[in-house]
């Protein structure tokens, strides 16, 4: 770490850097499309990806970049621009969600790793923090709320269990000696299902109608499907199955095509996709096809 004054002295020069215009990428955005897609800004070594963006008006976008001065050091280091077309925002949204994790740009802050991604599964006792790696999140049923650790998972329900005064024991949050009821029913905290002023059916059905909201939709096509998205004679179908994105085809043919090949492909529930897809699947906002 370089001394104070130095650090301070850097500051500054850093600050005063940041008014210059980033005249070197000037040609790159005047050329960018108007329409939707992605964009990357390469950097220097090995063409690096610095950042991986989305838009439906890509070249605006770059534009408030430009304007954003806590994005200079970022625009410095970037040589070239690149896009990549979508039809419509939902292309965009999760090409750039695909890209992003395979490509990990180095100014990109969301960490999306899927590896810890979690739920809670009702079960005849109480809510279990079950694991993406394990089990299909698509197709299995009582799955509440997604989750990037355990101890997020656990918070969550330790939260909805303050919000409605459900008992810690009851939740397996917490364990009580037999017969014992617990502290939080003293203070007021707990509706007291531990000492007999709620009967358990009650406190499951409370418990169940709160965890309503967080419910994980089940995948609701036996197969795959494709979302057409269409800007003038642009078309996209996004080939959709279980919530993961396999791709973007041109045709319905090309679509069947990327389905057949992707399904050798064990393709991990993705929160990321899931997030994008469900109102557009659930409500049919857009056209579907089946696959
Ligand atoms: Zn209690």
């Amino acid at each position: 770490m370089a001394p104070l004054s130095q650090r301070h002295r850097r500051e500054d020069f850093e600050a005063h850097r940041v008014y210059e215009y980033p005249q070197h990428l000037r040609q790159a955005i005047e050329d960018a499309p108007t329409g939707a897609g992605v964009y990357t800004f390469h950097g220097q070594e090995g063409d690096l990806p610095l950042y991986i963006g989305k838009s439906i008006h890509i070249r605006a976008r770059l534009l408030s970049h430009l304007r954003t001065p806590d994005e200079a050091r970022m625009l410095r280091q970037t040589q070239r621009i690149s896009y990549i077309r979508t039809a419509g925002e939902i292309g965009a949204l999760l090409l750039e969600a695909q890209m992003v994790k395979a490509q990990h740009p180095l100014f990109n802050q969301k960490l999306r790793r899927n590896q810890q991604l979690c739920s809670l599964q009702m079960t005849a006792q109480w809510p279990q923090v079950v694991y993406a790696r394990d089990i299909d999140f698509a197709c299995e049923p009582e799955l509440y709320g997604l989750y990037a650790s355990r101890h997020a998972a656990l918070e969550a329900l330790r939260a909805l269990a303050d919000q409605h005064k459900l008992c810690y024991g009851q939740l397996g949050l917490e364990k009580l000696p037999a017969g014992k009821a617990c502290f939080r029913s003293a203070i007021g905290q707990c509706a007291g299902v531990c000492r007999g002023d709620e009967s358990p059916q009650a406190h499951r059905e409370r418990l169940l109608g709160s965890l309503l909201a967080l419910r994980v939709a089940c995948w609701p096509y036996p197969g795959a499907v494709g979302l057409v998205e269409r800007d003038g004679d642009f078309t996209q179908i996004h080939v959709i199955r279980h919530w993961c994105y396999l791709g973007s085809a041109p045709s319905v043919e090309a679509a069947r095509q990327l389905s057949r090949n992707a399904s050798q492909v064990a393709a991990h529930f993705d929160a990321d996709s899931y997030k994008i897809l469900c109102r557009p699947v659930l409500t049919a906002s857009v056209e579907i096809l089946r696959l």
